[in-house]
């Protein structure tokens, strides 16, 4: 199925680093590699610290790749690029973020905030576009126009992860990345937003990185997912086969802290705890390898072999 699918964004090698006040720079992101595909859902998985947003930042620009390529549609997007084409990614590319109560300008109304990018962007005729693109917005992610008058403190959180997604949506972009959407709603609500971009995708043919630091968030709704650990990325394969034959064992540990729906076998359950001391990488330095089509583990050359045996 991927391999009729156009790549929209492609991640080689991506390295970043932060200077910090030690004599090391922090290396947040560690020679990543992934594409994203045209209209999938690819989540990138990992527990807290580990590499995601710093990915999400570099790919719309706001943090510099120390090394490495990012492409859209082929076309080199970090680094020193043409102001055209600087604009054109801005447009095209939009973040959805973590928290939308932290996320929102308190003083502003939803109006601004909705129109934000379109004023980047200068993306409307008059005034009466404007309201309208604004408005369109609003009603797309289930909110009414007149809410474009109202202030942040008068939403709930789930309202206003949706006018987060409305602000996103307002310049009608290709591609967004979605950090940790649901992470901080109320569990009752984040279905809701969940579907909410399911259907948007649908209907406006959007492609998705969808962020989470726990699988059970991705399994229904991603394509591909690729799983992070300390800014490296140990494993990427199809959600189905990633859940029915994880290899890596930081992928066995996330997947086993899932719980079961029945709470018998849950209290059966042993909780795999991923140890990094296992790999022996002074030896064997770990490779990127596909294991079986589309599935691909980073491990040793002993690794590899004995991953190959569980496939
Ligand atoms: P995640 O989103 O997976 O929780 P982040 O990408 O936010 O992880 O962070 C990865 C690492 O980079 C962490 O160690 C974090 O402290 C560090 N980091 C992130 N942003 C900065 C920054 N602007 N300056 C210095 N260190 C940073
Ligand atoms: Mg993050």
């Amino acid at each position: 199925m991927n391999s009729e699918k156009n790549v929209l964004l492609e991640v080689r090698n991506l390295r970043v680093e932060f200077k910090v006040k030690a004599k090391q720079p922090l290396v947040a992101v560690d020679d990543v590699s992934f594409d994203v595909l045209e209209g999938e859902t690819f989540g990138l998985v990992g527990e807290s610290g580990s590499g995601k947003t710093t990915i999400g930042r570099t790919i719309i620009r706001i943090h510099e790749a120390t090394s490495g390529q990012i492409r859209y549609r082929g076309e080199q997007i970090n680094g020193s690029i043409p102001g055209e084409l600087d604009r054109d990614i801005t447009k095209k590319i939009q973040m959805i973020f973590q928290d939308p109560m932290a996320s929102l300008n308190e003083r502003a109304k939803i109006d601004y905030i909705v129109s934000e990018g379109l004023y980047n962007t200068k993306q409307f005729i008059n005034e009466e576009d404007r309201r309208r693109k604004v408005a369109d917005a609003l009603v797309e992610v289930g909110l009414l126009p007149e809410f474009a008058s109202r202030f942040p403190h008068e939403f709930s959180g789930g309202q206003r992860q949706r006018i987060g997604v409305a602000r996103a949506l307002a310049i009608q972009p290709e591609f967004i990345i979605a950090d940790e959407p649901i992470s901080a709603l109320d569990v009752s609500i984040r279905a809701q937003v969940l579907n909410l971009l399911a259907k948007l995708q649908n209907e406006l043919g959007l492609t998705y990185l969808f962020i989470a630091h726990d699988l059970s968030v991705v399994r229904f709704i991603t394509d591909r997912v690729a799983v992070i650990h300390q800014g490296k990325i140990v494993e990427l394969a199809d959600t189905e086969d990633l859940f029915e034959n994880p290899l890596h064992p930081y992928t066995q540990s996330l997947l086993s802290a899932i719980p079961l729906p029945d709470p018998i076998e849950e209290k059966k359950k042993v909780l795999k705890v991923y140890d990094p001391g296992v790999h022996d990488y002074a030896l064997y330095k770990p490779k990127w390898v596909e294991i079986t089509q589309g599935h691909f583990v980073l491990g040793s050359t002993p690794e590899i072999a004995e991953y190959k045996k569980h496939v």
